[in-house]
């Protein structure tokens, strides 16, 4: 990975084909679409890559039951489009990060016989549309077959369940795969770099931009022949930035809790599919937790995005209607919210009944192209027809995407072979396979940093199966610059539970000191302001706020400093 520094010093000197603004899952997809097509491109986000909604999904890569629903009963071709649409998308999404992704198996549970074949009939529709995109068909099972298989369904008035296939992924780790395939097919590609201003024509047409590189406190000029509105929830404003100051972006905030994962669920998902306000939850076995959500309700962009106590409640409430066990808001580990930017509908302001399709807009005075609204599980297909219109715009012609079948990074030889990486380095199997499921092939990068530096196998918090390899080598690889990109998006550990990550905060802390050149003063504000940032979170649900022991960091990592 190039240094930072020089990639912004291209940056300015530079005139690309395509700038695309937001690195979320829109930006990210347009971005490696145009470099394939062999524009060069640059992709800047103003945080993180995917720190915005991008990583707040529900993960599931679907055509969408609800949408499904609508159009049956709503007679909406439109809906009918955006479900088929995604479920062909569906499969070449899991097929081009296989170490991402995997298919999931949902139960909807009947409470009459006519619920069930509500259920199994509207399932075998999704079957249909799915075409040869199909995972597995759908299946009605009893009551007793049903209780087999999730165990902790409360058994009271059960019918039996319907069965159903979806995907299932890491929207972190897909977001920045996303990203590091650009760079690794020639693009450039700078978190932490906002765009501030464009610069214009007498006529208006967009010829550069201002972007301030935050971590320097910086500007430099960015020249394209295009720019590629993708920053989601913020397109509005960005179109205003370009002279285009009509609104075409509605925001529905969504949370998620998770929660400790019984034993007695079992590896399928459960469906919700009515609460008291007409929507579906998905409760979610996501890498050792229980991943429940989605509320919905219109918001804005000055909302803070803090799970509320009343949202959790919310949630728990409609769970426990369906789980033996009872879970309490004292039961959540960490929550995470999020922003849907959903384009206008002329017919409803009402953000359930929003159509979940999209838009590529080209605005005609400035050139500037937005891509509006859509989902995760089509971010492929927005992507293509964003850089068709690049591509028609700056030669007049437009060949094939090469991005149906182009594997993302770390999914380039898809035949890791655990057993053999086994034998060749020293330790445990456990963190050999957790490596691969969230680096792909890249997993023997870090396996080689522990070979180097046998300190660097230690957990980064007791309790933790994260290894402080992992720290490094997405500093030196991956463009992580804070604790924060550590914890949260490089490991998920921010996901997993609050508290652990709140106690690794100050070894992360410590190797990124090393890695980015932070003072010792510098990393005690870093960990003293992530710590402060979870123990926001905690205390919004009511929660204990967490007190991190002062660490000895220079003992833990003793012989990483020595090395240094
Ligand atoms: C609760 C919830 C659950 C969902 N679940 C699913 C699901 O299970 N499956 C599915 O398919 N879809 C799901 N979605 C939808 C999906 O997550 C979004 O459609 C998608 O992530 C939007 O991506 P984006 O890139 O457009 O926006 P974002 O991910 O928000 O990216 C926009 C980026 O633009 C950047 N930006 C903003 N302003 C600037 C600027 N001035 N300069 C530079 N950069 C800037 C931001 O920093 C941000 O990173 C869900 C959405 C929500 C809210």
């Amino acid at each position: 990975m190039k240094p930072r520094s020089e990639t912004i010093q291209n940056a300015a000197r530079a005139v690309y084909d395509v700038c695309v603004i937001g690195g979320g899952a829109s930006g990210a997809g347009c971005a490696l679409d145009s470099q394939l097509r062999g524009f060069k491109t640059i992709l800047i986000d103003a945080g993180d890559f995917g720190s915005g909604t991008s990583t707040a999904s529900t993960k599931l890569i679907h055509g969408g039951l609800r949408y499904l629903q609508q159009a049956v009963t709503n007679f909406d071709i439109a809906q009918y489009r955006v479900v088929r649409l995604a479920l062909r998308e569906r499969r070449l999404m899991m097929k081009n990060a296989r170490f991402l992704s995997r298919p999931c198996e949902f139960v909807v549970p009947c409470y009459s016989f006519l619920e069930a074949v509500y259920y199994d009939v509207g399932l075998k529709l999704y079957d249909w549309l799915s075409g040869d995109a199909s995972l597995s068909p759908s299946r009605f099972i009893n009551r007793t077959e049903s209780l087999a298989r999730m165990p902790s369904l409360k058994s009271d008035a059960l019918y039996g369940t319907v069965i159903y296939s979806d995907g299932q992924f890491d929207d972190a780790r897909y977001n920045l795969a996303l990203v590091l395939s650009c760079v690794a097919s020639g693009g450039d590609a700078l978190n932490y770099a906002r765009l501030v201003e464009f610069e214009r024509s007498p006529d208006g047409h967009l010829l550069g931009a201002w972007v301030e590189d935050r971590l320097a406190a910086q500007r430099f000029r960015v020249m394209a022949r295009t720019f590629i509105n993708a920053t989601g929830p913020f397109s509005d404003r960005m179109r205003g930035l370009a002279g285009n100051t009509n609104q075409r972006i509605i925001l529905s905030r969504g949370v998620h809790i998770l929660l400790p994962l019984p034993e007695e669920f079992g590896n399928d998902a459960l469906l919700i599919p009515k609460t008291d306000d007409g929507r579906v939850i998905f409760a979610i076995p996501w890498q050792g937790r229980l991943l429940v959500g989605t509320t919905e309700g219109e918001s804005t962009l000055d909302a803070e995005l803090i799970v509320t106590r009343k949202e959790a409640e919310f949630l728990l409430r409609h769970l426990n209607r369906y789980l033996e066990k009872r879970f309490e808001v004292g039961d959540i580990v960490s929550a995470i919210a999020g922003l849907r930017p959903l384009v206008r509908s002329r017919n409803s302001r009402e953000t359930k009944k929003l159509i979940r399709d999209y838009e590529i807009e080209v605005d005609r005075r400035s050139g500037l192209i937005s891509v509006l609204g859509g989902k995760w599980t089509v971010y492929r297909a927005m992507a293509e027809d964003a850089i068709n219109t690049v591509q028609k715009l700056l030669t007049g012609r437009i060949t094939d995407s090469r991005t149906r079948n182009h594997a993302l990074f770390g999914a380039e030889n898809d035949d890791t072979n655990l057993e053999g990486l086994l034998a060749i380095y020293r330790v445990k199997m456990s963190t050999i396979r957790y490596l691969t499921e969230k680096f792909g092939n890249r997993c023997t990068n870090i396996l080689d940093l522990t070979r180097e530096n046998a300190s660097l196998a230690a957990p980064i918090a007791d309790g933790s199966y994260h290894i402080q390899a992992e720290v490094v080598y997405c500093a030196r690889q991956e463009m992580a610059t804070s604790i924060e990109d550590i914890l949260s998006r490089r490991l998920g550990l921010q996901f997993y539970d609050w508290r652990l990550a709140a106690q690794a905060a100050p070894v992360v802390g410590d190797i990124l000191a090393r890695e980015l050149g932070w003072s010792p003063a510098r990393m005690r504000t870093e960990v003293a302001a992530y710590v402060d940032r979870i123990n926001r979170c905690l205390e919004a649900l009511g929660h204990e706020p967490v007190r991190v022991t002062e660490v000895n960091t220079s003992e833990i990592n003793g012989e990483l400093h020595r090395r240094a």
